[in-house]
């Protein structure tokens, strides 16, 4: 593991700089290395007065959103797909202008529960547009992940089988996966297997428990999925995700179904995750060295 971070609806909605400014204040006094920002709208935030703050706390910024039906590049819509890659290529630019080091999240598709399959000619234009931001995303020196999530947030890939083969179909070699236990536990036969199977096409990882709330008051095989981290020599960085309509940004609360309360104090949760992880990762690769030794 590079760093270890936290996502900001933790600790904001989101809706205003102070309240940025504020989750970076406090991921950082809680050891974290990492903030992870929803798409930040340049028009509507000092991205500049961001990255001189998260410099000054010694975090890295990455960024992470869903594509709304509007600007969904997995139409059929040429129209609508080239509002995909715009609205695609200027994240990329906000990641790049706040410093941040990756974009990742739902960007090869709507964010929504589909009311239909994908289709052959979406999915094409999808892989497409992937390869083209994926061009601006290097030339920017923006990492650029898709993280694949559970089949009531996307249609097109549930699975990291899935993902895989589309980051082949890409051609580029600057597209990485992002995975996260909470959606590999709903849709994996064997998630720690399908951790192995991307090896070193992993770029970011979530970490996230079944309910989304405390991680181990879930059903999540943490122990499992560190193994198989520690296994591939996964050397990027993990994030704590976790949401409760203690803290609500409406579209993210919306599309990702956060109907109720798993925590009210923040602190306290965020201090717990990052405890967790810590001892649950050494504790596997404590397994992993007593396991080859002689
Ligand atoms: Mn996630």
């Amino acid at each position: 593991m590079r760093r270890l971070g936290i996502h900001s609806f933790v600790w904001t909605d989101g809706g205003t700089q102070e309240g940025l400014e504020d989750a970076m204040e406090k991921s950082a006094a809680c050891g974290f290395g990492i903030i992870e920002f929803a798409y930040l709208r340049p028009e509507k935030f000092d991205l500049e007065r961001l990255a001189k703050r998260a410099r000054a706390l010694d975090l890295d910024i990455v960024v992470t959103m869903g594509l709304p039906l509007s600007a969904d590049v997995s139409s059929e819509d040429l129209g609508v797909v080239r509002a995909g890659e715009a609205l695609l290529s200027d994240a990329v630019k906000a990641v790049r202008d706040i410093g941040g080091i990756r974009l990742g999240g739902i960007l090869y598709s709507a964010h929504t529960k589909y009311a239909r399959m994908p289709t052959e000619c979406g999915r094409k234009n999808s892989v497409a547009a992937i390869a083209k931001t994926a061009d601006i995303a290097k030339q920017s020196g923006v990492e650029l992940v898709l993280e694949i999530v559970n089949r009531f947030e996307t249609n097109l890939l549930n699975t990291t089988a899935q993902g895989l083969a589309f980051v082949r179909e890409t051609g580029s070699d600057h597209v990485r996966l992002h995975l996260d236990t909470f959606h590999m536990n709903i849709e994996e036969v064997d998630p720690a297997a399908s951790v192995r199977l991307a090896g070193d096409k992993i770029g970011y990882f979530h970490i996230g428990e079944s309910n989304r709330g405390y991680l181990g008051a879930g059903v999540v095989d943490f122990d499992r999925m560190f193994d198989a981290l520690v296994e591939i020599g996964y050397a990027r960085d993990i994030v704590f995700e976790s949401f409760s309509n203690a803290v609500v940004d409406e579209a993210l609360s919306l599309a990702c179904g956060i109907w109720r309360d798993t925590w009210t104090d923040n602190e306290a949760l965020a201090r717990h995750a990052k405890r967790f992880i810590e001892i649950r990762y050494e504790e596997a690769q404590r397994r992993r060295a007593t396991l080859a030794r002689p």
